[in-house]
């Protein structure tokens, strides 16, 4: 009998690939365990098998292995199970999700060079001979091709030995060796060995005489440690004792003191310094009973609870329970950069079960963070990560938490798999037959549909927690305040004189401005209109290369205007306000107090973003401007006010979310006012305060914004009353991206009749030197969404074969909002 194995190729290819094995291997290999194969002329991969049989593929020639690489599976059949329900949910292929799955340490290829990892010191002694040359040749070139690899050591199976090198952490991948992600660092205090003895002890005090602040640096440095056995933070030690940094200098010179630095996530927790799990309040410990009396029949539940209900603790009881009973947690959260608050207080609780996952660190965290969770070790029970956490290799997942679930950035737009994180942990908690939590103040409109319907439990905190007020929310009418001219720059007199107020009174201010996107609306500076569509319900976009006006639904288009439609002004705006322009002004207005910008431009370098947050939390910074960064999750105890500067330009982009997007972004920027006893202030400024949505977020109100919403869209027919897919047509030449779109749009019209939109190009018409259009196919409730994959693929098919298409690329992209 022959025996073959179906593999995984991480490339994008529609089908698994089988090649031959012996009887041996067929008895030892399993899913989910790697083996490297050859493919096409000269490469080689690292591939996860997928299934173990004696079925010849009739259409080609197998070839055989060439190595294995584990011992045990590193990918479980459930996670295999996952990816063919993402490959098929999202119209991708297994190997794509593979790629995004599982980090490239695990998968080297013939393509792949490697370089020593410089951060680790490395023991010969542990090294064989083949590994030695290898790791010696690096120190001579840096980097190596896995060709020159194996002409080294004269061997052409050097997988397994590189995969174990990468193990062992001593070498990596060259592609991952450029670490972009730096975390915070925090600096820690010791004293040298030699003077912790007491005869040492008794010595130092003596030499440090005369140098009475230095000595008493020394004295809490001692009363600090006898208290308890956690390193002890250098900030800490010097604000007890109450000295400068010139004596903890001088100390460090004469060798008493030792500093060092550790990564703020990854401090371990003695476990005898955990914290009590807090009591529940009323309110609390009743949503807690509900939400597991929801999960008795349905595995997924909603917590609609407003910004500082306390439904963090509730999770907290949540994961206590799961963790208890042997299960392992995920907790998601939508950007893990922004929440080392977060995971700081989860430390508290659960010390040092818990596991941070992200994209953004290096290889090696990652894959140790993948084997804690495959076998289970103590310390990877609770794992807290952003979107591509959901891969890792769970084994018995007993609870999923999808905080701020509503939150864009759970969404993966490039590349493929094109994922939506929520949906994709609901589909892997069901395989482990897990509850999943989902919370937010302000839910997705999809999600609390769902609640709606039943088909999700639904739970509400309507107050915050410890009775804190919500924050007071007024709106600034923008076209008053320029036309009794109270406006300087662009602040109104209300706002400007409540920051001078919340100055005073030493509070801070958080400013938000929005400028996302690249697609200005025109918006007149006199009376505040913006030209809308008058087929379609958003505002046209400015197209700068054609000086026209467009919209993005119906393809309707005029030329740019000269002067207002409305008012006959030519005093039109384009670009939207920015951020900069803003601090700009308040650094005139306020030359003495120190105010900050928080946007792209200014996250970029290194720690930057963590450098703006303490500063923040340590009052160094009066005002912040910033934009929508500002509004994640985060919890600064003194700031007192929020202001917006233009709601406007949020409520005219050109998208069927805007409106659900700019309640959700104006509530939870308007959540970071006030958090504590003082209630907080909120000032929006817009042109248009009678907007139906700027209303709702004065009064609070998700449920009316939700009713009005939906009705929308289901007038416009958008979800969630019908399902999204939309294809990208993209080509180097004009015509024949054009011709190829036509093309498609028409067959799918054949099959889809009025439910396909387009093709209608982007307001980036060309990205890279490739021309972009877009084709939206709508899918109504009563039809089958499977079916309909079907037949988009089988129009896909037959366009593939189309010669003439052949440089075209399309990119499908399911649930693309
Ligand atoms: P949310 O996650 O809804 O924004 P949090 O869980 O962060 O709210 O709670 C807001 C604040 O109230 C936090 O400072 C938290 O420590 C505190 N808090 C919440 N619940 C309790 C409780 N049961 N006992 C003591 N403090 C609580
Ligand atoms: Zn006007
Ligand atoms: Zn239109």
């Amino acid at each position: 009998m022959n025996y073959f194995i179906d593999v995984i190729v991480p490339i994008p290819i529609q089908n698994l690939f089988t090649y031959s094995v012996n009887k041996d291997e067929a008895l030892f290999l399993k899913p989910g365990m790697r083996v490297t194969v050859p493919f096409g002329k000269s490469k080689v991969y690292t591939a996860i098998v997928f299934s173990v049989h004696s079925q010849e593929p009739g259409s080609y020639k197998t070839k055989e292995i060439e190595q294995i690489l584990d011992e045990k599976p590193i990918v479980t059949e459930l996670q295999i199970q996952h990816w063919q329900w993402m490959a098929s949910y999202y119209m991708c292929t297994l190997g794509e999700v593979l790629r995004a799955a599982v980090s490239k340490a695990f998968l080297l290829e013939s393509e792949t060079i490697i370089a020593l990892n410089n951060t680790i010191e490395i023991d010969d002694a542990l090294l064989n001979d083949d590994e030695l040359l290898i790791v010696e040749a690096l120190q001579l070139q840096k980097e190596l091709r896995i060709q020159e690899v194996q002409d080294i050591v004269n061997k052409k199976a050097v997988f397994t030995m590189l995969h174990r090198l990468v193990d062992q952490k001593i070498i990596v991948s060259k592609e991952e060796v450029v670490e972009q992600y730096k975390p915070k660092m925090v600096k820690f205090v010791q004293i040298h060995s030699n003077f912790s003895l007491p005869e040492g002890l008794q010595k130092l005090l003596e030499q440090l005489a005369t140098a009475k602040k230095q000595k008493e640096v020394v004295m809490h440095y001692f009363t600090m440690s006898s208290k308890s056995k956690q390193p002890i933070q250098l900030k800490e030690l010097q604000q007890l004792s109450n000295v400068s940094d010139s004596v903890i200098k001088a100390l460090e010179n004469k060798g008493v003191l030792e500093i060092y630095e550790l990564r703020k996530d990854r401090i371990d927790f003695d476990g005898e310094e955990i914290q009590a799990i807090k009591n529940l309040s009323e309110p609390q410990q009743k949503a807690f009973l509900e939400i597991k009396e929801h999960w008795k029949s349905k595995p997924v539940t909603l917590l609609h609870g407003i910004t500082s209900s306390g439904k963090t603790e509730i999770y907290v009881k949540l994961i206590e329970e799961v963790l208890k009973n042997g299960r392992q947690v995920l907790y998601m959260l939508p950007e893990i950069a922004l929440t080392t608050q977060l995971i700081n207080r989860l430390k508290l609780y659960f010390g040092d079960k818990i596991a941070v996952y992200h994209s953004k660190y290096s290889t090696n965290e990652r894959v140790e963070v993948w084997q804690n969770v495959l076998n289970q070790k103590e310390k990877a029970q609770l794992v807290i990560g952003a979107r591509s956490s959901m891969f890792l290799p769970f084994q018995n997942l007993g609870l999923v938490i999808v905080d701020e679930e509503h939150e864009p950035s759970y969404k993966q737009y490039s590349p493929s798999p094109r994922y939506h994180a929520r949906d994709a942990a609901i589909v892997l908690a069901n395989l482990h037959k897990a509850n999943v939590m989902l919370g937010s103040a302000t839910p997705a409109l999809e999600t609390y549909y769902n609640a709606q319907n039943h088909k999700y439990g639904l739970v509400s905190l309507t107050k915050r927690f410890g009775d804190v007020k919500l924050p007071d929310i007024e709106l600034i009418n923008l076209r008053d305040s320029y036309h009794k001219k109270q406006m300087q720059g662009h602040f109104s007199k209300q706002l400007l004189e409540a920051i001078k107020k919340a100055l005073s009174e030493n509070e801070q201010v958080l400013l938000f401005q929005n400028r996302r996107g690249f697609s200005p609306t025109v918006e007149c500076l006199t009376c505040g209109n913006s030209p809308q569509c008058p087929n379609c319900d958003v505002s046209l976009t400015y197209h700068q290369h054609k000086r026209q006006l467009r919209c993005h639904y119906c393809g309707y288009h005029i030329a740019m205007q000269e002067a207002c439609m409305a008012c006959g002004s030519s005093h039109l705006d384009t670009k939207g306000l920015g951020t900069e322009q803003i601090e700009t002004e308040l650094k005139s207005i306020f030359p003495d107090k120190n105010i900050a910008r928080m946007d792209q431009d200014t996250t970029r370098g290194k720690h930057a973003y963590e450098k703006l947050i303490e500063g923040l939390e340590q009052g160094e910074i009066d005002i912040m401007v910033g934009t929508q960064m500002l509004a994640k999750g985060l919890d600064f105890r003194n700031v007192s006010l929020v202001g917006v500067m233009n709601a406007d330009n949020l409520l005219n982009y050109p998208d069927f979310r805007a409106l659900e997007r700019s309640f959700q972004l104006l509530l939870q920027v308007s959540g970071r006012a006030g958090r504590t006893s003082k209630q907080g202030k909120v000032f929006i400024q817009s042109f248009n305060p009678k907007h139906p949505i700027l209303q709702q977020v004065v009064s609070q109100n998700y449920e009316e914004m939700y009713n009005m919403q939906t009705v929308e869209r289901f007038d416009f027919k958008y979800p969630p009353y019908y399902r999204l897919i939309k294809i990208t047509v993209k080509d180097r030449k004009f015509i024949k991206m054009q011709t190829a779109a036509t093309w498609l749009g028409a067959s799918l019209r054949n099959v889809f009749k009025e439910n396909i939109l387009g093709p209608e190009q982007p307001p980036v018409g060309r990205i890279r030197n490739e021309y972009i259009t877009n084709l939206l196919v709508k899918i109504p409730g009563n039809q089958s969404v499977k079916k309909s994959k079907e037949i988009i693929r089988k129009i896909e098919r037959s366009f593939l074969s189309i010669k003439d298409f052949r440089s075209v690329k399309l990119t499908i992209d399911v649930d693309n909002y």
